[in-house]
């Protein structure tokens, strides 16, 4: 295999899939689609798009087995966020390289992921092997504000996609330490539960002149100040007490025994204190709650009749979600009323006894031979969900190797890849692919 071809012909594409503007609203992915299609067509891989809305397209291509195992699917999604042009090194649309990276929107999240899954079906077709699964590539639209005309709509519209046995996405990546030395394998194999609540506190409209004890903006604050004030308790699960367990050699000497077994590390007050001041780690263990939006009145004189805030909450999956509305509408008091504007499921994680995780173990100890391989629960939402929701055992996990720096690129400015992960990524998939599927 002449992977410095691969390399070459992967990094050509990735710059042509890079300027193509996905940004969502309004998403425009068909010329995604039409771009895979392309590809697929001449390498003479089946393919189809499908366009549920407008210029929201989808694509979809089959590499067939011989059907003895249940199909595996790589899905990734073509729309991407909105950029400040102005905090920008390089043109954002341009596929731009520079010091061996590819600058752009995208190439993080998650065009790079949608290149690495194509360059493994084509690489699979061109050396003909026989696979006793087949092998689906999805490129969708409308991750980014929702997956309504996406997977949400694949998963209810197109039912072979629902036969698939595993299903890999965005979310997790080959952790490097500062010294680009590989710390750990991430597998998201669970996210947590969107619950989003509107707040509402009505009042007597006034003067501002003359303050009055029925102020709506006054209750909703006092209310507010004792629910943020909530530590909700620890609700861990079996999947993120492994991560700890797992992450616990990493450690200094003296946090070990409390890593391995968090239950009782936690215990610890000044521990858990320092452990839970890490955003992400805190979010892994309990029920979180942001306060994302506060309106009330629109005149410096006058004060309003009502005011409302919007809660973004993420529970951990099992939570009851009726329990825990009882315990906000309790801290908020009887003058606030809660209404729940958005949820998804509380789908618990996907199954680790695989051999699709075990392919994953494998590769990580012929690559980073000692690296850990860690399940862990992804705070924000993916369109894992919707597969989960069918049954599928998905793995967010994308084989690229970054550091955590890097990664704070996601959504922001100079978001930009090691062309090296192309190479990397596009082997390390081929590779489970011949271990799970022939
Ligand atoms: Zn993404």
């Amino acid at each position: 295999m002449d992977w410095d071809q691969i390399l070459k012909e992967a990094t050509h594409y990735f710059q042509e899939y890079i300027r193509i503007d996905t940004v969502t609203p309004p998403g425009n992915e068909i010329e995604g689609a039409r771009f895979f299609k392309k590809i697929f067509d001449r390498e003479a891989i089946p393919c189809q798009i499908y366009e549920p809305s407008p210029n929201r397209g989808s694509l979809l291509a089959t590499l067939k087995g011989d059907g003895s195992k249940r199909p595996i699917l790589f899905l990734s999604h073509i729309d991407v966020v909105p950029v400040e042009k102005e905090g920008w090194e390089v043109p954002p649309f341009e596929g731009v390289i520079k010091g061996g990276y590819l600058y752009g929107r995208g190439t993080l999240d998650c065009k790079s992921l949608g290149i690495i899954e194509m360059m493994a079906l084509l690489i699979l077709k061109r050396e003909k092997i026989s696979l006793k699964r087949d092998l689906v590539f999805f490129a969708t639209a409308d991750e980014e504000t929702g997956g309504r005309w996406g997977v949400q709509w694949a998963m209810e519209n197109i039912p072979s996609l629902r036969e698939s046995e595993y299903a890999l996405n965005e979310g997790g990546h080959i952790i490097l330490n500062e010294n680009g030395i590989a710390d750990r394998y991430a597998i998201s194999d669970g996210q947590k539960v969107i619950f989003q609540l509107r707040l509402k506190a009505r009042g007597t409209a006034g003067h501002g002149s003359m303050p009055h004890p029925d102020n709506p903006n006054v209750k909703l604050i006092c209310g507010l100040e004792t629910l943020t004030r909530w530590e909700t308790p620890y609700h861990i699960l079996p999947t993120v007490k492994e991560y700890f367990c797992k992450m616990a050699s990493k450690q200094p000497p003296y946090e070990r025994a409390l890593f391995e077994d968090i239950e009782k590390g936690l215990s610890d007050p000044s521990f858990s204190v320092w452990l839970t001041s890490s955003p992400i780690y805190n979010a892994m263990l309990r029920n979180t709650i942001s306060l994302t939006i506060l309106q009330g009145g629109s005149k410096a004189n006058v004060i309003p009749s009502e005011s409302t805030a919007t809660l973004d909450c993420r529970l951990i999956p099992g939570t009851n979600k009726e329990e825990f509305l009882k315990e906000i509408k309790r801290r908020l008091g009887d003058e606030i009323e809660v209404e729940v504007i958005a949820e998804s499921e509380s789908l618990p994680p996907s199954s680790l006894d695989t051999d699709l995780y075990q392919a994953i173990e494998k590769s990580a100890s012929e690559n980073d031979p000692g690296c850990p391989v860690v399940p862990f629960l992804l705070p924000g939402a993916t369109d894992s969900r919707f597969l989960r929701e069918n049954g599928i055992i998905t793995y967010d996990f994308c084989p690229f190797r970054l550091t955590e720096k890097e990664l704070m690129r996601v959504h922001g400015n100079n978001e930009r890849i090691d062309l090296e992960n192309l190479r990397f990524g596009t082997k390390m998939l081929v590779d489970l692919i011949k271990e799970i599927a022939t």
